[in-house]
């Protein structure tokens, strides 16, 4: 049997059912995260896309509860991971797992790493964290971790600061901070965002074969969908808070069924392109206090859009066998004209 069939096969290792997250802005709470369900088998990478402010990030510091506190809260909906409720967890738990079982990186790397610190003691810290280690081994375990994502002199780039460390150094540190107690579920957010070309398909290539090595899962975050096509088994298509497309990553690029995607899709430079200027979509995603209260969200940069869209709020449905998108287009048993088959 294929890997892919054996993955559909599998008990999810995450599920989020329902998930809404609002942000409280000047005192009244709007939704970031509007009714999202997904699931990650084991050993799969889903990749999230979307423009920025489509709640994706929002989204994944929803699952590792880490939301900025006072200011966003998940208000309904479900997590859970690996059997556990991850809503139901008091926030000593959620430490527990955090880290070890479910860890993220980050688009700055900068940001994420102290600059007072030694690489090697924010590498330690995570081991003393959640493994009974000696000061010792927890040394020889960091210069080890540091070795697998790719550093070079690691016994002295341990003793060293972020701040003296190349960009994509830093990001290959990250990694081995998220995966340094092999968790079975790794969150990137736009984690080679940052870095030039060559070293975003360095960063790339160690993501992927740590994932293999380690059988990880990986939830990819990223407005590339470039990205999404050289490492995603299913892709999410994200917009203004709510999933508008799913399916596998060959689906998605084949048979995009959502205008969304379509747009986005036309938006990414084809080295053989003689056009100067790339396809861009119209128009921004609507902001948090200005978000339709009806109707498709999509609607006033919808090339496809029809008076109803403005009025009905389309939800994501099944298409096609393993493939779902929230378009009304999709609405009737049989695509209206002028829609992808
Ligand atoms: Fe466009 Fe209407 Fe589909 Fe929304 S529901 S994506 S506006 S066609």
């Amino acid at each position: 049997m294929s890997e892919k069939k054996l993955l559909l096969k599998e008990a999810p290792l995450l599920e989020v059912k329902n998930l809404e997250t609002a942000f409280d802005i000047d005192g009244t709470y709007y939704n970031a995260v509007d009714q999202v369900s997904f699931t990650v088998k084991p050993r799969q990478i889903v990749g999230v896309v979307g423009e920025s402010g489509c709640g994706k990030s929002v989204m994944s510091l929803s699952i590792m509860q880490l939301l900025p506190k006072g200011v966003g809260k998940v208000t309904s909906g479900e997590i859970t991971f690996d059997g556990l409720n991850l809503e139901k967890m008091s926030e000593g738990q959620i430490n527990k797992i955090r880290g070890k079982d479910i860890s993220m990186i980050f688009q700055e790397p900068m940001t994420s790493l102290n600059p007072v610190f030694t690489i090697g003691y924010q590498l330690m810290e995570v081991l003393f964290n959640h493994l009974k280690i000696s000061k010792r081994e927890a040394r020889q375990k960091a210069i080890a971790l540091l070795k697998s994502v790719g550093i070079s002199r690691p016994e002295k780039i341990v003793d060293e600061y972020p701040h003296q460390l190349s960009g994509g150094m830093r990001q290959r540190v990250m990694i081995a901070i998220a995966i340094a107690c092999q968790p079975k579920l790794l969150i990137a957010d736009e984690p080679t965002t940052a870095l030039d070309v060559t070293v975003q398909a360095q960063i790339l290539e160690l993501l992927k074969d740590i994932q293999e090595v380690n059988d990880m899962s990986v939830i990819l975050i990223t407005h590339d969908l470039g990205v999404v096509a050289e490492m995603c088994d299913e892709v999410m298509v994200m917009y203004a808070g709510r999933i508008v497309e799913r399916t596998d990553v060959d689906t998605l690029f084949y048979n995009p069924k959502h205008p969304y995607t379509t747009l986005l899709l036309g938006a990414i430079p084809k080295m053989d392109d003689e056009e100067e200027r790339l396809s861009s979509i119209q128009g921004i995603v609507p902001s948090l206090t200005n978000m339709p209260v009806t109707g498709c969200r999509f609607a006033n940069r919808c090339p496809k859009a029809m008076p109803e869209c403005f009025t009905i709020t389309p939800e994501l449905r099944e298409t096609d066998p393993g493939h779902e998108a929230a378009c009304l287009l999709y609405e009737t048993s049989k695509p209206r004209e002028g829609v992808n088959k």
